[in-house]
């Protein structure tokens, strides 16, 4: 584990920054916490709404197996205890976009405990530079629905829609100590979330928000009183809240002042963080357990199939493509979002060897993707069509070069490598007489810079070697050309 040294220089010396986040994750789910309603992200506001969500009178809630099952498969993948006991309290206040007048959460009994996950701020060297941030739990909640202030100039409206959706909030300890690790630990919590398939992670859309928590201190001291900004919905947005809230703090405690406990929010037009209300405590929201609900009781069974549904995950699959002999690097490229992996783990999967593999997916492929602003789940490359194309390399029929303009041609027609080797005749050629040829009319071509080269220019052989590529039109074998060179310059 290695320490971050970030902090921050004020007139009274440095500062350090304390930092946990309250990340709230919408599950993936078909159907809400405690109702059949339907989820979609868009829909016409009030069209996914069922009687329990509306909380018309005498309406019971039934858990929805899914979401539980979701938030233990996410447990599971943070390494956390599981509580195979856990029970649903109701969080009373009123605000008009919570019919219930209560949402149900979970404060004495959460379904999952500690856990942790590793971050990494060195994308050179993941594995040296891991630091371990812990988890201090995650319970299952309702979301609220939402009010809607801009639809008519007197009114405001009502969305019901989101409400009674289940979330899972995931606490942080306060373990993070600078923006970098707390920007991190948000992407790797997605990541994670997404390979489980738990949540969709789509930010921008809300299915994943943070509530940063911040406090400075002098390095040492006892951890400052901490400020809570809410909802902000992005990595960069919450790096951004790191480090603003931490000089505004600093600067408040130098000339004199102190941090009041409080709820804050982000603008980031204005790249700031303003007071919405000061901090509620538990009790204020008067908490005491669902009477409508049974508490939760997990079965052996039940664990089980969550384990074995669980997916191969970021870091073992990172440390096993490193273990092939791919560059950490282009591991932690390769395995960072899910969708770049699977369709890794599906060349591999077709015969590509792994270093050649890794090599070509995240130079060209990747490559073609970025200039045609494709994501991997658009590639018009299938990995069975990439695989082809490598395994041409592989036994020699292609040269690099040549395999870059099979590539072209196949991401232009969608033809498969072979066949267009084929048809237009752009196989690789090791026919030592053809090249032999070649290379005899290149030097007498040039036989003042073969003098030269015998003079004791070495660096002029690449030359005579690009000449004779380029005569061969990219089609000879490049090691049986740089063979044949040495012995006709010899
Ligand atoms: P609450 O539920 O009232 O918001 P918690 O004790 O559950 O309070 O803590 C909420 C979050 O605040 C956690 O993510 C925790 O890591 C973080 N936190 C606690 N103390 C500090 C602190 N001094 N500085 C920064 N973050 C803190
Ligand atoms: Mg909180």
């Amino acid at each position: 584990m290695t320490e971050s040294t970030y902090t921050i220089t004020g007139e009274t010396g440095d500062w350090e920054v304390v930092v946990g986040l309250e990340v709230h994750a919408q599950v993936t789910s078909n159907a809400k916490l405690f109702s059949g309603a339907a989820t979609a992200f868009g829909a016409e506001p009030n069209t996914q709404v069922s009687l329990v969500d509306a909380a018309m009178p005498g309406m019971l809630p039934v858990p929805n197996r899914e979401c539980i099952r979701q938030a233990v498969r996410t447990g599971m993948a943070i390494d956390a205890q599981i509580n195979k006991w856990s029970r649903f309290d109701r969080k009373n206040y009123f605000y008009a976009d919570l019919p219930q007048g209560y949402q149900i959460s979970q404060l004495y009994h959460p379904i999952v405990g500690e856990g942790s996950l590793d971050i990494s701020l060195d994308e050179k060297n993941p594995e040296g530079s891991v630091k371990t941030i812990g988890i201090e739990r995650i319970h299952v909640e309702q979301d609220a629905g939402k009010l809607m202030h801009d639809q008519h100039p007197t009114r405001s409206y009502v969305d019901l829609n989101r409400s009674g959706v289940a979330l899972m909030e995931i606490v942080s300890k306060p373990d993070m100590r600078s923006p970098q690790e707390a920007g991190a630990y948000l992407a790797k919590l997605r990541s994670i979330l997404r390979y489980v398939g738990s949540c969709d992670g789509n930010m921008d859309q809300g299915s994943m928000r943070a509530d940063v928590n911040v406090s400075v201190r002098k390095p040492g001291a006892e951890f400052g009183t901490r400020t809570e900004t809410k909802n902000v919905n992005s990595v960069r947005f919450v790096m951004a809240v790191v480090e603003q809230e931490a000089k505004r703090q600093i600067e408040v405690l130098e000339s004199g002042g102190r941090i009041v406990q409080e709820t804050r929010l982000y603008d980031p037009d204005r790249n700031q963080t303003r007071s919405m209300r000061s901090k509620e405590d538990a009790q204020d929201y008067r908490y005491f357990p669902d009477p409508d609900l049974l508490p939760l009781e997990l079965d052996d069974a039940f664990l089980e199939e969550c384990r074995a549904s669980l997916p191969e995950l970021p870091d073992a699959k990172r440390k096993r493509y490193e273990a092939g002999g791919i560059t950490p690097y282009q591991a932690a490229v390769l395995t960072a979002e899910v969708e770049a992996a699977r369709w890794f783990d599906a060349l591999l999967e077709a015969g590509a060897k792994p270093v050649a593999a890794a090599n070509w997916t995240t130079s060209e492929l990747f490559g073609a993707l970025n200039r045609t602003g494709k994501s991997i789940e658009e590639s018009p490359v299938s990995p069975a069509q990439a695989a082809e194309l490598l395994a041409l390399v592989a036994d020699g029929t292609l040269s690099g070069t040549l395999a870059k303009q099979v590539f072209e041609i196949m991401l232009e027609t969608g033809q498969g490598a072979g066949a267009i080797v084929e048809e237009r005749g752009l196989k690789q050629t090791s026919d030592t007489g053809a090249i032999e040829a070649v290379i005899a009319d290149v030097l007498a071509k040039n036989a003042d810079k073969v003098a030269q080269y015998k003079g004791g220019k070495e660096a002029l052989f690449g030359f005579f070697v690009g000449q004779t590529m380029k005569a061969m039109g990219g089609k000879a074998n490049p090691q049986v050309v740089n063979e044949l060179l040495r012995t006709a310059l010899a």
